[in-house]
């Protein structure tokens, strides 16, 4: 039985007092959720996170990592191994704003999946199509193709990685997929996870993302391969994310 995972993906929002707040509000508002928690704040303000995550069932993630794994001249990056001493859980991997804003391709992203499990942080890897490549009739090739090259390069570990579905269009503009176009897309993820192997489509989990609120949430996560959801703008919010994590059954 896979455990129903909802992360909150906070993007380059919050300070350290509207957190304090954020926070505070949230913690018990969630206590009795059924699902794993974890919010993903900009990296600055992990340490604050997990300093007043202690204690509760609220993990804490990053939002990207460097591939490198090793110490060393690489200005600005941040390694798994440092994400895994300042108490990050999880990290987000090839989020669509890193690949169309920062240019990562699927190779990076694979690097970056295996650094982070070499450091024993847990990999959320994203995927997902453009609305240019759904109107092309491209979606499950593009979204194949995306996860494909990550599990064809870890050595191991792939059962340790939670894959995130998230339509490119869906997120932040609003329109979600329905909960059949969202199923259609995670069945087909947990297919190729089964071309791996059986062990695997059973254990990974299948985060689906994308204008995700509290109005839309129990519909989706009722779906039988979604395993949760990766929310951005609505875990902003501390009712509408709890009301969203109470919405797992
Ligand atoms: C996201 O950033 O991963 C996301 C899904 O954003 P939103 O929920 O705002 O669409």
């Amino acid at each position: 039985m896979r455990q129903k995972l909802v992360a909150g993906n906070w993007k380059m929002h919050g300070n350290s007092q509207s957190i304090r707040e954020l926070l505070a509000a949230l913690t018990p508002a969630v206590a009795e959720s059924a699902a794993e928690i974890a919010v993903i704040p900009p990296l600055v303000y992990v340490p604050l996170c997990v300093d007043l995550l202690a204690g509760s069932k609220v993990s804490v993630g990053a939002q990207t990592v460097s591939e490198q794994c090793d110490p060393g001249a690489y200005t600005g990056e941040v390694s798994a191994e440092m994400l895994a001493d300042s108490g990050c859980h999880y990290v987000l991997v090839g989020h669509s704003e890193r690949r169309s804003l920062y240019g990562e391709n699927d190779a990076l992203v694979a690097a970056k999946t295996e650094a982070a499990l070499n450091a024993k942080v847990l990999p959320i890897v994203c995927v997902g199509e453009t609305r240019e490549q759904r109107e092309a009739g491209d979606t499950l090739k593009v979204v194949g193709r995306q996860l494909d090259v990550v599990l064809a390069t870890l050595k191991s570990g792939h059962e340790k990685i939670t894959v995130a579905y998230e339509p490119v269009w869906a997120i932040g503009t609003g329109l979600t997929a329905t909960p059949e176009q969202a199923q259609e897309v995670h069945a087909f993820i947990r297919t190729q996870l089964a071309a791996h192997s059986a062990e695997l489509a059973d254990t990974v989990r299948i985060l689906y993302g994308g204008s995700v609120k509290a109005a839309n949430a129990a519909e989706l996560f009722a779906q039988p391969d979604i395993d949760g959801g990766l929310v951005g703008g609505a875990s902003l919010d501390a009712e509408e994310f709890a009301a969203i994590c109470n919405a797992i059954g």
